[in-house]
């Protein structure tokens, strides 16, 4: 899509944001090698690079795949660094040791890299670990970042009205799956975020993370469709849920339940609030019911670079929730021989609340009535 059309991302604020949290642990130097932090602070979409951040200036080392890229990338969102090519691994090492040289503290994340990575760099300089510093700072989005997850929403959504009547037609897991996918590519989204669920029946549906198949989608199926689409690096992450035909008595009623408890998480969602206890508010609506059994997941995570990041809404989450926050509420209850449902919102967190960012319905699991002529 025309990204031209969306407020920018705010990357030229990041290294300052980053030196500031640098400087209060403290540390001169951070070695940024998790390449989706690296996206966040330089604009990089390659797959190879490492990021030095010091005090005065940012260097980045890449490999000569990247040489124009890189220059570009960062050119376009206004990224002042010294782009530094290593045409091997010795020398992009060499590269990012000269960087550092004469730098007393070093913090290297080193949850993204393998242990013999963090050898070789700690033969040669002081680092020590600097976990979460950047992912912190990045779970928080700007009004750029924002847009591009809200029109990623708006892309499965558009995709998801097109498809729903399909389910009809007796079509296979598989083939709802590729449409979806393909519809999302057409209403401007540059791929799916994640690959696509469908799950059908009184077996798949009772798996909230079914790999789909060739199962035939019947008449009376719990259906439960996981659709997301990525814009610009931004994930989006929606789910609905399905009955083929009249809904059973059983099937209206775990809905109906289920909805309810959705609905109550996402009014647990604000600025300030545990996000374990957001968890905790489905989680006891849906032992209350009698359904505590049924809930095998927890209530939700944070959405952005990628699809499952903080803050994590679980019983054991320590993070309080922020302005700014873009996090799933995505109860579900699944039983074998029944199926199963899931109602997936995507918000982003505010002071007052939350702002959904999801737009398909869900107020029934019934298909949507084909055209009257
Ligand atoms: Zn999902
Ligand atoms: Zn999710």
């Amino acid at each position: 899509m025309d990204l031209s059309t969306l407020p920018p991302i705010g990357y030229a604020a990041r290294a300052d944001a980053i030196r500031l949290r640098m400087a209060s642990r403290p540390i001169e130097g951070l070695l940024v090698t998790d390449m989706t932090n690296l996206r966040w602070l330089t604009g990089f979409t390659g797959s190879s690079a490492v990021a030095v951040l010091l005090a005065d200036r940012m260097v980045l080392v890449t490999d000569g795949r990247y040489a124009s890229r890189a220059e570009a990338e960062l050119g376009v969102v206004g990224v002042d660094a010294d782009i530094r090519i290593g045409f091997t691994q010795p020398e992009q090492h060499q590269l990012v040791v000269d960087a550092l040289a004469g730098i007393a503290r070093v913090g290297a994340e080193s949850g993204s890299m393998t242990h013999q990575k963090w050898e070789s760099y700690a033969a040669e300089l002081p680092i020590e670990p600097a976990e979460g510093l950047i992912e912190d700072a990045r779970r928080v989005k700007d009004a750029g970042e924002v847009a591009r997850i809200a029109a990623a929403c708006r892309c499965a959504d558009a995709a998801l009205s097109d498809v729903v009547p399909m389910l009809a037609e007796r079509p296979r897991e598989a083939d709802v799956r590729t449409e979806l996918e393909y519809l999302m590519r057409r209403h401007g989204a540059d791929g799916p975020s994640y690959d696509t669920i469908v799950a059908s029946g009184p077996e798949f549906a009772a798996r909230p993370h079914h790999q789909v198949g060739e199962r035939t989608i019947e008449d009376g199926d719990t259906v439960v469709i996981d659709v997301g689409a990525l814009i610009d690096g931004y994930h989006s992450d929606m789910t609905r849920s399905f009955v083929v035909g009249a809904p059973s008595a059983e099937q209206q009623r775990v809905y109906d339940v289920l909805l309810e408890v959705q609905l109550a998480g996402l009014a647990a969602v604000r600025a300030g609030v545990a996000a374990r206890d957001v968890d905790a508010t489905c989680r006891s609506m849906i032992s209350q019911a009698g359904y505590g059994d049924w809930f095998l997941h927890s209530t939700g995570h944070g959405v952005g670079l990628l699809i499952h990041e903080d803050p994590f809404e679980s019983p054991t989450s320590k993070s309080e929730l922020r302005s700014g926050d873009v996090v799933t509420v995505e109860p579900g209850l699944y039983r074998v021989g029944f199926g199963g449902f899931r109602i997936e919102d995507l918000v982003e967190v505010t002071e007052a609340g939350c702002r959904i960012l999801t737009e398909f319905p869900k107020d029934s699991p019934c298909l949507p009535s084909p055209p009257t002529t």
